[in-house]
C-alpha cells in the first residue's frame, strides 16, 4: 500500500489488541483535545493534549491519502482526539473534512459535543453513522469528568437532531467508571434518555487505568484512591499496558447494560473487553453495520 499520511489504517496495534472492529481508516482533524476528560486515554502518548491545535494542510493531505483508498470504506473521524473539540465551532476543519469524505466513503463520527449536530446536512446525505459518548446524565458529575465537553442533556438533544433526519446513532457509554457511573439507575438513565433520543445501539466499556488518567481521577475524586488501587492493581489485570478492574465486575457490570439495553430494544456491544460472547448478533461493536446495513467480521473491510 502507498504511504498515507493522515487518513491511516485504524488501530496499527490492534495485532493483539482487543479491539473487534471491522477494518477501517481513521483521521484525526485535530491532535489533543480541549474536553480534558478526566479518564482520558490519548492524554498518554499525545503531547500537550489538552491544547487541541488543528492539523496543518489537513484538507490537503487528506485529499492525497484518499486517492489511495478504495471508494466506500469505513472511516473514523476521530479516534484520539475529539473532532468537534472546541476551536471547531470557529474553524469548521471537520466539516469540510466530512465534505470530503462523505462524497465516495462511509463516516464514522464518534465525538462528545453536541457540536455535531450542526453538521446534520452533511451527514443525512452521506452513509454515516454518529456515536456519541454520555457516560452519566448527572450533570454536576459530567462537569466533573468531562469539564471541556458540553453537558449530557445537549449530548442527547444532538442526538435528538440527527436521528430526527435519519442518521443512525450510537450511545458511546464508555467509559464506566466504578464508583461513580457504574449502578443500574445510572446506567438506566443514560440509556433510556439516549434510546428515546433515537439512538439504536449501545457500546460500552469499563474505564482503564493509565498512570495519568488515574492521577486525575484521584485528584477530583480522592476518595476513590483506595477503591481504584484494590480495584486495579491488586484484583485487576494488566493487559496490552492498561490495568483492567478484575473480569467478574467487567462482566457484571456490562450485564446490566446489556439487559438495560435489550429492554429499550437497543443493540449492545462492548469495546475492547475481551467480552465478545456478550455482543449482540449482527452487530458491528462500533455500530458501524447501521451505516453499511449488515455485520462485517472484526478486522475485514467490508466491501
Ligand atoms: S473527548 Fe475523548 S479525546 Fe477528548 S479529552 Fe475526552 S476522552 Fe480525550
Amino acid at each position: 500500500m502507498p504511504r498515507l499520511y493522515v487518513v491511516r489504517p485504524f488501530d496499527p496495534w490492534r495485532r493483539g489488541s482487543l479491539c473487534t472492529c471491522p477494518f477501517k481508516y481513521t483521521v484525526n482533524p485535530y491532535t489533543g483535545c480541549g474536553h480534558r476528560c478526566l479518564y482520558c486515554y490519548a492524554s498518554s502518548y499525545i503531547r500537550d493534549f489538552f491544547h487541541p491545535r488543528p492539523k496543518e494542510r489537513l484538507l490537503e493531505r487528506v485529499a492525497r491519502d484518499l486517492a489511495h483508498i478504495p471508494p466506500g470504506s469505513i472511516i473514523n473521524v476521530s479516534s484520539s482526539s475529539d473532532p468537534y473539540t472546541p476551536p471547531e465551532d470557529r474553524l469548521m476543519l471537520t466539516r469540510r473534512l466530512l465534505g470530503l469524505l462523505s462524497k465516495r466513503h462511509v463516516v464514522e463520527v464518534v465525538t462528545k459535543s453536541s457540536l455535531v449536530a450542526r453538521d446534520v446536512d452533511i451527514l443525512s446525505k452521506a452513509r454515516s453513522v454518529v456515536s456519541i459518548t454520555v457516560t452519566t446524565m448527572d450533570k454536576g458529575l459530567a462537569r466533573r469528568l468531562e469539564p471541556g465537553a458540553p453537558p449530557p442533556q445537549e449530548r442527547i438533544r444532538a442526538m435528538s437532531v440527527l436521528s430526527g433526519s435519519g442518521v443512525p446513532v450510537v450511545l458511546r457509554l464508555d467509559p464506566i467508571l466504578p464508583g461513580l457511573t457504574d449502578d443500574r439507575r445510572s446506567i438506566r438513565e443514560v440509556l433510556e434518555a439516549a434510546s428515546l433520543a433515537g439512538a439504536r445501539h449501545v457500546v460500552s466499556s469499563i474505564y482503564k487505568v493509565k498512570p495519568d488518567n488515574l492521577a486525575r481521577i484521584i485528584r477530583e475524586f480522592p476518595d476513590l484512591e483506595s477503591k481504584y488501587r484494590r480495584l486495579y492493581f491488586e484484583e485487576g489485570e494488566r493487559i496490552h499496558g492498561y490495568r483492567y478492574a478484575p473480569r467478574d465486575y467487567r462482566l457484571r457490570t456490562l450485564r446490566i447494560v446489556r439487559e438495560e439495553a435489550h429492554r429499550l430494544g437497543l443493540t449492545f456491544a462492548t469495546c475492547r473487553e475481551g467480552l465478545v460472547f456478550l455482543h449482540d448478533e449482527g452487530v458491528n461493536c462500533d455500530g458501524t453495520h447501521l451505516a453499511i446495513g449488515g455485520r462485517v467480521k472484526p478486522g475485514s473491510p467490508h466491501r
